[in-house]
């Protein structure tokens, strides 16, 4: 599957190379944002969840009891690198001295690419507990994510996926990103994270889309009625989107209901285990961003 993806991928880029998006019908049937969803999204979703939150072992022999100390957060990046390279995407580890970013780029293939689109979740928890909500469903969420880009053909904007260190001591992760994309000039359309998508208590299917502006939220919206979600706009800002604002960037935060009250009570918890998540709404958070992300770097 992934070596046929990557031989169709390139196929696939090579025919709108020739043919500019939108020109000729080759073209428009290789360059769709993901509406359906794909057949290999729930088992994915509930593997990853499951090794980075010690339900599975994330590498032959090891269990993360927790996501907190240097040797479990490596572990996780480990991980990360290299699902994001079985995907086909060539992934580095950007470490800024006391941590880490995992972190990995879908180039356009728009022959003048417009701006950067950012897609991040951390990847650290607090420490004695296992993080299966916070943050592993956000994780897996973008993980997920990258895999669905890299099947949508037709891409105006590069796409850069990120899983943030040491989000819970911080947001220091994501503020040293935020400060070095802003050194170097780096034209940056828009900046999405994810934290906390796992509880549905009450089972209304709601997202809550963090301060965004009235752009960001116009996506969300259009994406969660092609989907049948509800999304809610909150003022909430405890988590790495906040790192990206305060850099002047125009910056998203995805989570289950912090503000309407409906999130996880295994916050920060021991108890905050893969068998307390709805994967199934997991699932429809990581196909929501999915669907932003890829209309936002022009797929229809
Ligand atoms: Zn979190």
């Amino acid at each position: 599957m992934r070596a046929l993806a990557r031989g169709a991928l390139a196929l696939a880029v090579a025919a709108c190379a020739d043919d500019a998006p939108g020109d000729g019908p080759d073209a428009a049937a290789t360059c769709r944002a993901p509406t359906a969803a794909p057949a290999w999204l729930d088992g994915y979703l509930a593997t990853t969840i499951a090794k980075l939150s010690g339900a599975a072992d994330v590498a032959p022999g090891v269990r993360l009891a927790d996501r907190a100390t240097v040797a479990r957060r490596a572990a996780a990046q480990r991980f990360a690198l290299d699902e994001l390279a079985a995907a086909g995407l060539p992934a580095a580890l950007d470490d800024y001295g006391t941590g880490a970013n995992v972190t990995a780029e879908l180039p356009a293939t728009a022959a003048a690419p417009g701006p950067l689109v950012l897609v991040g979740a951390h990847l650290d928890s607090v420490a004695g507990s296992p993080g299966a909500d916070d943050n592993a469903s956000g994780a897996a969420a973008v993980l997920a994510t990258a895999r669905m880009l890299t099947e949508v053909a037709c891409r105006d904007r590069p796409v850069r996926f990120v899983l943030f260190d040491q989000e819970e001591v911080g947001l220091i992760g994501s503020t040293y990103l935020a400060s070095a994309l802003r050194q170097a000039g780096t034209a940056v359309a828009a900046v999405h994270t994810v934290d906390q998508i796992g509880w549905d208590g009450d089972g209304d299917r709601r997202l809550e889309i963090e301060q965004p502006t009235a752009a960001r939220l116009a996506e969300y919206q259009a994406a969660a009625t092609t989907l049948g979600l509800a999304v809610t706009a909150t003022a909430s800002g405890r988590t790495d989107h906040v790192a990206f604002r305060e850099a002047g960037f125009d910056a998203v935060g995805v989570s289950e209901e912090f503000t309407g009250g409906d999130a996880t009570p295994h916050y920060h918890a021991a108890t905050d285990t893969a068998a307390t998540l709805d994967l199934p709404f997991v699932a429809l958070g990581a196909r929501l961003v999915a669907l932003v992300i890829a209309r936002e770097v022009g797929a229809p």
